[in-house]
């Protein structure tokens, strides 16, 4: 028992320290990853932002220069008409604006003056000038030159046929009379993703001299993107509205071949990204990117969830959309893991707490444990109570003191009870054993005058006259009678006052209530009150100290007798009927009255509670032990000025043995 209370000790210690830890850690596991989460969107937010900022700080002083370059071209252009002097223009426009490639003019003629970077190549700029004569006779020539604008290479491509008016950068400028953006293309010589701005020169006349275009790669937005940190494996794309993917981290992921050969970019329906094209395709409707407002959300790809944001586009001349991605395990991994490790630190945490507890409560119920055992030891008396006790708890030495104490008085009090109870006995005894030896003498008075009577009679007889001797025989019988009698009597005492006084043995209960009888029976005829018995015709042996059930039956008998013999109603019967019944393992013995009953509020069980002048209230007290010791019960269940009915019971020994027909015994067989 204390062996699992100490198991249980433990394991519930263990249990709520690994429950407490559980909670503890999916809660801060639950709040820390709501918190990474947003923190993610925050993430995927700014860089959007920084996208679109990046994309337009890179853009509009392309347009501001564009727009510059054209003013410029119109006024010296229109001026000179001198392809030289335009070159040279448009080197010095190319040289101050990073962001061109290139920088040209093509003329309504057919005329072409284009300056571009060239990296790596001859020189590092390169121009391409297509003059056509009067006649219609073209000249293509290319020009290296260096950041002086001094030439370091030169060549003349008859095969050229490049014509400015065909191309629909120039078309558009020229119908639409402003400065146009194309959408974003591969750019045919550098091969590199970008947007043409073309803005038309007008004459003074209001017709169109030729446009002037520039070419802004923006290969550099794709290399803003690949430098971003997005988590680990975020990626933020820019998306055209028609869907084409112009800015991604891997360049070349943008790029593919048309059917013709050229480059063109790749649809975000066929990107080779599959996480963006899952979570981006989506938007391309109609052939057109729609995204109304900033837009978070999450998504699971393959098993995997991801947060994406997507903006709305940059603006009508760069109607751009930014998208980015990331998965939430980039954000959230740490914290994962972190979770798995507390989980197992919990348990471990909870492992050791149990087996500490274990250790905690064998250890702190070791003492309890070994006071328990000595308590039960004195309580056997084992072991005396005095004993010097083992080290143990204050506590536990306390409660030692005041057991030793309570044996102690405990001791006195039962050694003074005992006496007290021998006594008491003793003086009941004595006092029943007066009141029996009175009624006796009076019963063995009356044989006993008979045959003293009959005996002088018989002498006188035979004195007087011999003749009258046919009276002897009658006299002799009666004298014979009456000594009979007295011997019953002198029997039936002699039965009562054997000396088994303290055994405890099987007796025959019919034959102890006739034996009863007789010492009651002098007391009731003296007060007129009937004894009936209502007893079975045959019982097994009861058990008890037969002399003290008999001080019992004589106890309830003689009270039953006073009390009837207090009643003056004429119309009542007096009467005090002693039945006995056996049920189940036990006699049950019911003497009843028709005296007045109980006085109400009277302790019938206490000692000293009696309400006759010479009573001294100790009859029931005793009987009732007495019958308690044999294994029985005595209490009483008379009605309210009905009389008492007073029963108790005696354990009947079992199985009953085939006993012989014992005739019931009446009242009146005694007389
Ligand atoms: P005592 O007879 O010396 O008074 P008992 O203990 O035998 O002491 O009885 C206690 C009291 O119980 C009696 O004084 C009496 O009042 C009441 N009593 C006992 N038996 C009867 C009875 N059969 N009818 C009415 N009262 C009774």
């Amino acid at each position: 028992m204390h062996k699992s209370l100490g198991a249980l000790l433990a394991i519930g210690l263990a249990g709520l320290q690994f429950l407490a830890v559980l909670v503890v850690v999916s809660s801060s596991y639950v709040t820390s990853e709501r918190a990474l989460i947003q923190h993610a969107r925050n993430l995927l937010r700014d860089v959007g932002i920084n996208t679109i900022e990046h994309s337009k700080g890179f853009l509009s002083p392309a347009e501001g220069a564009a727009e510059l370059a054209a003013r410029l071209a119109q006024n010296r252009v229109i001026a000179s008409d001198d392809p030289m002097a335009l070159e040279q223009l448009l080197f010095q426009q190319l040289q101050i604006a990073p962001q061109f490639a290139g920088i040209y003019y093509g003329t309504e003629d057919g005329g072409f003056v284009y300056v571009m970077r060239s990296p790596g190549a001859a020189g590092p700029f390169r121009s391409k000038i297509i003059t056509v004569s009067p006649e219609g006779a073209r000249h293509v020539e290319f020009i290296w030159r260096d950041d002086d604008f001094q030439q370091v290479a030169h060549k003349v491509d008859p095969d050229d046929t490049f014509d400015p008016r065909k191309r629909p950068w120039y078309n558009r400028a020229r119908q639409s009379r402003a400065t146009i953006w194309t959408d974003p293309y591969i750019f045919f010589s550098s091969q590199q993703p970008g947007i043409t701005l073309a803005a038309p020169v007008i004459r003074d006349t209001g017709a169109i001299h030729g446009v002037v275009g520039v070419d802004i790669e923006i290969s550099m937005i794709s290399h803003f993107l690949s430098r971003l940190n997005i988590g680990e494996h975020g990626r933020a794309l820019i998306i055209h509205r028609n869907g084409d993917v112009i800015a991604h981290p891997d360049l070349e992921m943008i790029k593919t071949r048309s059917d013709d050969g050229t480059l063109r970019f790749v649809n975000i329906t066929e990107f080779e990204d599959p996480i963006a094209r899952a979570a981006f395709a989506p938007l391309l409707q109609d052939g057109e990117i729609r995204v109304s407002s900033e837009t978070a959300s999450q998504f699971t790809y393959q098993g995997a969830s991801y947060v994406s944001t997507v903006m709305p586009i940059i603006s009508d001349k760069l109607p751009w959309t930014i998208a980015v991605y990331a998965p939430e395990n980039d954000f959230t991994a740490v914290i994962k893991q972190n979770r798995t490790t507390n989980i197992w630190i919990a348990a471990a945490v909870a492992a050791i707490t149990g087996l500490v507890g274990l250790a905690l409560a064998h250890y702190i119920h070791k003492p309890v444990r070994a006071f328990a055992v000595r308590s039960a030891l004195i309580s056997q008396g084992e072991i005396d109570p005095n004993e010097p006790l083992p080290n143990t708890y204050r506590e536990l030495e306390r409660a030692n003191e005041t057991l030793v104490q309570e044996i102690a008085a405990r001791r006195e009090q039962a050694a003074q009870i005992e006496r007290l109870n021998r006594d008491l006995s003793h003086l009941a005894r004595g006092h029943t054993m007066g009141q029996m030896a009175a009624g006796l003498a009076h019963e063995i008075n009356q044989p006993l005058t008979a045959i003293a009577q009959n005996a002088d009679t018989a002498l006188f007889l035979l004195a007087q006259n011999p003749e009258k001797l046919g009276e002897l025989p009658e006299i002799l019988n009666e004298i014979e009678r009456q000594s009979l009698r007295a011997g019953d009597i002198i029997r039936a005492l002699r039965g009562f006052i054997r000396k088994d006084d303290d055994r405890r043995a099987p007796f025959d209960f019919v034959a102890l209530v006739a034996q009863t009888l007789h010492l009651v029976q002098p007391q009731a005829t003296e007060a007129s009150v009937e004894i009936a018995t209502d007893l079975p015709a045959s019982l097994p042996p009861a058990e008890g100290n037969r002399i003290q059930i008999a001080q019992v039956l004589v106890n309830l008998l003689r009270n039953a007798i006073e009390a009837v013999a207090t009643q003056t109603d004429p119309a009542r019967p007096r009467r005090v009927i002693l039945s006995a019944r056996p049920q189940a393992d036990l006699l049950r013995v019911t003497v009843t009255d028709t005296g007045p009953g109980i006085r109400p509020g009277l302790n019938l069980f206490a000692q000293f509670e009696t309400t006759k002048p010479d009573g001294m209230g100790l009859g029931l007290s005793i009987c009732r032990a007495i019958v308690e010791g044999s294994g029985g019960a005595l209490w009483e269940d008379g009605e309210e000025g009905q009389g008492a009915r007073f029963h108790f019971t005696l354990p009947l020994r079992r199985p009953a043995k085939p006993a012989g027909p014992v005739a019931p015994v009446r009242a009146d067989a005694l007389e």
